[in-house]
């Protein structure tokens, strides 16, 4: 009985191991490599540690070991203002927790020292009387807390606060809702005076603040896309498998974001798309690029487009994975305009197959890696799972391998797959 029992096992062991090899996803792989890139190691993966370059690095690895012809580096430079050293806040004497209660905009310089809180009156806002206002002497070299938005809608009067000069605040604190996040994509300059993103609640009713925030700006930091290839039976059009690895990196000297779903996902993806492709060779090259620089505003894809490797018009069809760690049934997608035709194919698939639930396709945007291509009319699709349970910790400490979904993976490796099979 019992060694029934087990041959039982190990042919359901092998028969799971078999369809698995057939359908050709690796989820075990898929798993380990967003564990690594979202590992303390790569320190969120941005520049002041160096985190982007040596996650780039360990993908040049995983692309030899997944078996592919040719592996190529193809670096850039960049300016990025960044937070490496301390990153302190006390609101009333009350200890603030950076990346929890706030953060910092991107590109503010850092800020020492104890300030008087001026609170912007949003319900009866007037901009002449609140720059009468903060021209008392009782308001000099304050900060002027404000929510965000209402920032956003009057930004000629606030733009005015963030310039010396133009009034005697220090600087700002912009309330955004709970956990705070951090960004990294207009980090290429750095303003006069300093701009803090703080939790409502944390700032609310808060009299006085003491900050110690240091920034450190990095001019033509070097970084690199890494790009593998496949050959195909045909060389003369090629399909590309697009996905970011850098991420938001430091808050401190502490903190690091470790970008679990954004973008440690989509680069496991791609890499075990390339594992799978050296195993069965495509009807055409196949280019898997990981690009640095995203979250810094495409800086990395942007660069490729400008300088392929093959000419952009022989791209047959551009996929950008980009945040599939994630759970949501309905599968958002955006399409360039050539790229309309493959996404009735990709919509078919979908409908006889049932990856997903169905597909939304969202207006084009310069939201991700496919935007320098989708402008320069090369035929690509973006696939980000939005909304499912991971989506809430975007750009926050909280998207980790912890919180990161693995339910999109396989519908999205087969979707791409069978696309590849059938497209003409
Ligand atoms: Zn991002």
């Amino acid at each position: 009985m019992i060694v029934n029992a087990m041959n039982r096992t190990l042919i359901t062991i092998l028969l799971v191991l078999a369809s698995m090899m057939a359908a050709g996803q690796d989820i075990a792989h898929y798993k380990r490599v967003i564990k690594t890139l979202s590992s303390a190691k790569y320190q969120g993966r941005g520049y002041a540690k160096d985190g982007a370059n040596k996650a780039g690095k360990f993908l040049q690895k995983e692309f030899m070991k997944a078996g592919v012809d040719v592996v190529l580096v193809q670096p850039f430079k960049l300016d990025i203002n960044t937070f490496c050293g301390q990153m302190e806040m006390w609101a009333d004497g009350r200890k603030l927790r950076a990346g929890v209660d706030f953060s910092m905009r991107e590109y503010s310089p850092g800020i020492h020292g104890t300030f008087p809180v001026y609170h912007v009156d949003t319900l009866n806002f007037d901009a002449d009387r609140m720059f009468a206002d903060l021209a008392k002497p009782e308001n000099a070299n304050c900060l002027v807390a404000c929510e965000f938005w209402f920032t956003y809608r009057h930004k000629a009067a606030f733009s005015r606060l963030q310039k010396a000069g133009e009034c005697t605040n220090a600087g700002l604190i912009y309330t955004w809702e709970s956990p705070i996040k951090f960004f990294k994509a207009y980090g290429h300059y750095v303003i006069d005076k300093p701009i803090l993103w703080v939790t409502p609640e944390a700032i609310d009713g808060v009299k006085n603040v003491r900050a110690e925030v240091d920034n450190k700006f990095l001019k033509d930091y070097e970084c690199f896309n890494v790009i593998a290839k496949v050959e195909g039976q045909r060389h003369d059009s090629c399909y590309v498998f697009t996905a970011h690895y850098d991420h938001i990196g430091n808050l401190g000297r502490k903190i690091f974001y470790a970008g679990a779903n954004d973008n440690a996902s989509g680069t496991a993806a791609i890499v075990t798309l390339a594992e799978h492709y050296a195993k069965h060779r495509p009807p055409y090259d196949m280019y898997f690029i990981a690009f640095s620089g995203e979250d810094a505003n495409l800086r990395g894809s942007t660069w490729y487009a400008d300088h392929p490797v093959v000419p952009l018009r022989q791209i047959k069809y551009l996929f950008n994975i980009d945040m599939i760690g994630d759970n949501n049934p309905v599968q958002y997608c955006e399409v360039s305009d050539e790229g309309m035709r493959g996404f009735s194919l990709f919509e078919q698939i979908n409908e006889r197959e049932h990856y997903f639930r169905s597909l939304h396709r969202g207006e084009l945007a310069a939201n991700s890696d496919h935007y320098p291509f989708a402008t320069r009319h090369v035929p690509c699709i973006f696939l980000e799972n939005e909304k499912g349970d991971a989506f809430q910790y975007y750009h926050t400490i909280f998207d980790t391998y912890k919180t990161v979904r693995f339910d999109s993976y396989e519908p999205v490796f087969r979707l791409v797959r069978d696309f590849v099979e059938q497209y003409r």
